[in-house]
């Protein structure tokens, strides 16, 4: 099987197929040397969230990088506080990341009696052009279907736990049905399945870490893993997952 490097959203956006999570990292050196080895290593894509609290490290990280800031892909993340001025948390996410524009903008969680606004909002800031792409995160099938009655511009991306042990096909089949790119968070189970008696098995059947076996599952399946860690020999292990 071959595996792409990216995957194209449907707006034409090329993503990178493995991205680093930074969730639970401390804002300061914890989340700026995890972002700056995952860039050393070879990652051009960080998931972040307003939620996660690290915005600023993961901004100052990809700006002192020296790396090109269209050849990285940020993600952040609406979080449903935020919901009754979607552009001001927008705004404020953009300002502490200081990169001019984000690459994918998410509605972290879905709240359905109130999620119209909010993706109405996101389609301006997409029409903006300070999101080049954007889209939901913990989306049932029956959420993106009320989006999609009222959507201008389809979500590109739905973002979902997605592991051997927690997963949901009939989503990634429905998502990938509607050209929505599914990502793949808690790709190691929250760092429990490393421990997981068959996934060391076929670890070491394979000559390959526990944690390169999950990350090669989920991009097997179609997803986009974000595999979480702060270890910077774990973070560049993690990558040769192709
Ligand atoms: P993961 O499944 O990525 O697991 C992370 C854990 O695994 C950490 O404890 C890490 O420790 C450990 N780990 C990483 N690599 C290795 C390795 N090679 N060997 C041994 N242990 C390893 O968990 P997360 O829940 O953090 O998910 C990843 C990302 O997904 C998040 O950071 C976030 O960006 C996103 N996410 C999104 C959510 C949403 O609602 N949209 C919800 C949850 C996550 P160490 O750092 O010490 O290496």
């Amino acid at each position: 099987m071959t595996l792409g490097k990216e995957v194209i959203l449907h707006n034409g956006i090329r993503m990178p197929a493995i991205g680093l999570g930074v969730w639970k990292m401390a804002e300061g050196a914890e989340t700026k040397n995890a972002v700056a080895a995952a860039l050393a290593a070879g990652y051009r894509h960080i998931d972040t969230a307003k939620l996660y609290g690290n915005e600023r490290s993961v901004g100052s990280a990809v700006r002192e990088s020296g790396i090109p800031r269209n050849e990285i892909f940020v993600t952040t993340k609406l979080w449903p506080t935020d919901f009754f001025d979607p552009q001001r948390g927008f705004e404020e996410s953009l300002k502490r990341l200081d990169i001019a524009y984000v690459d994918l903008y998410l509605i972290h969680w879905p709240v359905p009696l109130i999620s119209k606004k909010p993706w109405q909002i996101l389609e301006k800031i997409y029409e903006s052009g300070l999101a080049k792409s954007i889209g939901v995160s913990n989306y049932s099938e029956h959420d993106i279907e009320k989006v999609l009655s009222y959507a201008k511009i389809a979500p590109m991306v739905n973002q979902i736990e997605f592991n051997p042990k927690n997963h949901d096909f009939a989503l990634v089949k429905y998502c990938a049905s509607k050209n929505i790119v599914v990502e793949a968070y808690s790709p190691l189970g929250r760092g429990g399945l490393i421990r997981n008696r068959t996934v060391i098995e076929i670890a070491q059947r394979y000559k390959k870490t526990p944690a390169q076996i999950l990350i090669r599952w989920a991009l097997e399946h179609g997803t986009v893993p974000l595999p979480k860690s702060s270890n910077p020999q774990r973070i560049a292990s993690n990558l040769e997952a192709f």
